[in-house]
């Protein structure tokens, strides 16, 4: 049914970028380019040339040369959308853009609806409906950290793990169906209490990618990052230098940020949900202790923790006991107060952590670019990764993880009352089905129709 119309659209941003790409795909895309782009090479036709090879030249209207193109052509089946797809580079903005996808119109393609390239991969069997959504999700990533994680669903990492839990309920579905034909030679004797053990895990493995669900809303904000020291390091001067205003109460009188405060800063394109903490250090002061506490729980969960030095004094027990507790995690030091006469010696911090060290006054701003500098290099070359947790973020994934759930609470609750094992298997099965619907192994068209319609225009 798809096949017998060609679509096409601008697949780049709406925005005057150097380079826009107009993508044709379908039974046509070749015969389509051909009747608009003028290879400078008069010989290379989109008809004759070999898949996934390129030629330069123009894009004419009549005889006028609209702008210059290097055209792009993928055969069938082995491109995005599995049919064949002609790709056109051009140089102009978007009113040069749209000239031209208006002439691709005019030559007999369809203007593509939102996701209708994705659509296509998913119905021509290329990706499944998790991962589909997932391109939604990389055009829409805010930043590189909801980027990341949709592709990793993208490469189906979700799909793996549903993949695997259907396995499980599918097996024991066959295995109470297989006894009840033939008890002779399947036995169910045992079976209830072995069927609620993994019953259990598959809910906690539901739960967990649940929690990631709310964890997830927040970490696509950015990098969890906390800040720690000891009272007086200068924590809340080097928020307030992210932040680039007096946000946090900055006083020098040691253990006044006695909570924690938090805010998402954006360095470079790239974002910290960034934690300011209590000072480290022992205290008999209750109030204070709760903070001291609450600083340490910050540290294990964080993705990146700077670590906040005064280096106008020495090391003392509060920063050993700190250093001790950060010693695994993704760690930047921060000497602070470079501007003050240095009494740290540096050597001290390097035998107990593995961490960058940075020479930064957090009240005159000197250093700031090379801690910047530092955080991007790590993030790019991956030394800054987040969780290695599975995150869903997609809200139709998460309704269905809860019906799953619920559907493998009653069956538990079958067991419990000791109820026959055909009743297991109804809403066993309901499970697999709702578990299918994420991966659109049982999807209906009207699902899939919904989720496509979703996506941008072009993609
Ligand atoms: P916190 O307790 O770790 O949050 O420390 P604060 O940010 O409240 O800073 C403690 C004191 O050190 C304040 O008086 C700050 O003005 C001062 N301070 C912070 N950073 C610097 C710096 O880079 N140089 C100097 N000279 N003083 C600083």
């Amino acid at each position: 049914m798809f096949k017998e119309d060609t679509i096409a659209a601008i697949t780049t941003g709406m925005s005057n970028a150097g380079v826009g790409i107009i993508r044709i795909s379908g039974d046509r895309a070749c015969e389509i380019t051909d009747m608009l782009f003028r290879a400078a090479n008069k010989n290379k036709k989109a008809v004759n040339m070999k898949s996934y090879t390129a030629a330069f030249g123009g894009v004419y209207e009549d005889d006028r040369m609209i702008d210059e193109a290097i055209l792009l052509v993928m055969k069938a089946p082995h491109t995005y959308t599995c049919e064949d797809v002609c790709e056109l580079q051009c140089h102009g903005g978007i009113v040069v853009l749209r000239k031209i996808l208006d002439l691709v119109i005019k030559c007999g393609a369809r203007a593509a609806e939102p996701g209708e390239f994705t659509k296509r991969a998913f119905l021509g069997g290329r990706i499944d409906l998790s991962q589909a959504e997932s391109v939604m999700d990389i055009i829409n990533a805010k930043n590189d950290f909801a980027a990341r994680t949709s592709v990793e669903q993208l490469q189906g990492r979700l799909r793996d793990k549903i993949i695997d839990m259907r396995e499980q309920i599918l097996y024991n579905v066959a295995f109470i169906e297989s006894a009840l034909d033939d008890p002779e030679h399947y036995s169910l004797d045992g079976f209830p209490q072995k069927l609620e053990i993994i019953v259990d895990n598959l809910v906690d493995s539901v739960d967990n990618l649940l929690t990631t669900f709310d964890n997830g809303k927040v970490l696509s904000e950015g990098i969890n990052t906390v800040i720690v020291g000891k009272p007086n390091a200068g924590k809340s001067s080097l928020m307030n230098m992210f932040v680039g205003e007096e946000r946090a109460i900055v006083t020098d009188m040691a253990g006044t940020t006695r909570d924690t405060l938090s805010e998402v800063i954006n360095v470079r394109g790239i974002t910290l949900n960034i934690v300011d903490t209590a000072g480290i250090r022992d205290t008999d002061d209750v109030v204070e202790k709760i903070g001291v506490d609450k600083a340490l729980e910050s540290v294990d969960k964080a993705d990146l923790v700077l670590y906040v030095v005064d280096s106008s004094i020495d090391l003392d027990e509060n920063d050993h006991r700190i250093m001790s507790r950060i010693q695994d995690k993704n760690v930047v030091v921060i000497l602070n107060k470079s501007d003050l006469e240095k009494k740290i010696d540096e050597s001290n911090i390097k035998k107990y952590i593995d961490a960058d060290i940075i020479q930064l006054s957090a009240l005159t701003g000197d250093g700031s670019e090379e801690l910047y500098e530092l955080l991007n290099r790590m993030f790019f070359e991956g030394t800054l990764t987040y969780n290695d947790q599975l995150y869903i973020t997609n809200t139709r994934h998460k309704n269905e993880l809860v019906c799953t759930k619920n559907a493998l609470l009653k069956v538990k609750e079958s067991i419990d009352m000791g109820m026959e094992e055909d009743f297991f298997s109804i809403d066993l099965m309901d499970a697999y089905e709702h578990l299918g619907l994420i991966i659109g192994e049982t999807a209906r068209d009207d699902l899939a129709d919904k989720i496509f319609k979703e996506f941008c225009m072009g993609k």
